[in-house]
């Protein structure tokens, strides 16, 4: 698996105390390297307005470069909302942004994996607003770019804890989205009426589920099911994972009682279905995950199960795990139209 990374990803709220710190990125890059695995790393490159307008609406990469340059030696908040910023935020989100293309393309080019370990994160940020610890919306960038440089049809898989209302805002006409999240949670989008079946075979689908105790075997056995579905209806080129950790046990932002090792399944079954379906074509990009020693082994349990020699055989979670409320949810998912 090819690695995307910039230490410029540490210069985002450094010294300023926040959740979504600087030591969340260093502590998955020293991880790696301590453990043999932070080999091929490719540097990313700032993405182009241009890039990052076929996300968001005229006027918003301004808007966030002119307030990050107005900005005095401290932290404050965006206009648009709860983000936090300092004078460093719009450098360092532009090449969040363009690790998450840089992702892409490598992972189009070598019909293989990538995964950018990049922040600010991106799965809240709306078209015209920054959102939560999001000022730019990678991963649908990074989609966008697919489709505008290769004609390629996008999923955008997030196993947050959070709900990507940001993607889901801007999802439709060759980017389909499929999310399991805490409900109700923050943002307090992705509800059981939130799921259509968009045309072109593209389509919106969430499975809110309970936000605390929700257990390793039923999370991984809902993925199973859920994502199985989602890849069989809309048929994508590609996908692009918003792979965001904080719905491991412990997590101070999120946790779903959730294990380390679910990772190594998420993985597993996103590499066989990039196989089944997408030529392997796969993009991991960073969303949340605040425990930094989980949100470390999670990433290299995923790169692990990306570059087993074979592929992982399923986690043999069993379907009976599955709560009922979620078992039925899926049951109307498997037969969207
Ligand atoms: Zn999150």
């Amino acid at each position: 698996m090819r690695i995307v990374y910039d230490e410029l990803y540490g210069d985002h709220l450094r010294g300023i105390p926040h959740p979504e710190s600087p030591g969340r990125v260093e502590a998955v890059a020293d991880f790696l390297r301590r453990s043999g695995k932070f080999e091929n790393v490719i540097a990313p490159r700032d993405a182009t307005t241009a890039e990052i307008e076929r996300v968001h609406a005229p006027g918003y990469v301004e808007l966030v470069r002119a307030e990050v340059a107005g900005m005095a030696d401290f932290a404050g908040y965006l206009s648009t909302g709860d983000t936090v910023i300092d004078t460093h935020s719009f450098d360092v989100a532009r090449r969040a942004a363009g690790g998450a293309v840089v992702a892409m393309e490598t992972a189009m080019h070598e019909s293989g994996s990538a995964f950018a370990i990049l922040r600010p994160p991106g799965h809240h940020a709306e078209a015209r607003r920054g959102m939560g610890f999001c000022v730019f919306n990678n991963a649908a960038i990074a989609a966008r770019a697919a489709q505008a440089q290769f004609g390629a049809r996008t999923l955008i898989v997030d196993f947050d804890y959070h709900h990507g209302n940001g993607t889901q805002a801007v999802s439709g006409d060759g980017l389909s989205y499929v999310s399991t999240h805490a409900f109700p949670a923050y943002p307090g989008t992705g509800g059981r009426d939130e799921n259509y079946a968009l045309p072109e075979r593209d389509a919106i689908v969430n499975v809110p589920l309970p936000p605390h105790d929700f257990g390793t075997e039923p999370f991984v056995a809902v993925w199973e099911r859920l994502l199985a579905a989602t890849v069989a209806r809309v048929r994508p080129d590609m996908l692009i994972v918003s792979a965001g950790f904080d719905y491991v046990k412990g997590d101070p932002a999120g946790d779903l009682g959730v294990d380390v090792e679910a990772a190594t399944h998420l993985a597993a079954l996103i590499r066989r279905l990039a196989q089944e379906y997408c030529g392997g074509r796969v993009a991991y990009v960073l969303e949340g995950g605040y425990d930094v020693d989980a949100l470390a082994r999670s990433v290299a349990a995923v790169i692990e199960a990306h570059d087993a020699p074979q592929t992982p055989e399923t986690s043999g979670a069993q379907d009976s795990a599955i709560p009922a409320s979620q078992r039925e949810l899926l049951e109307t998912i498997e037969t969207l139209d």
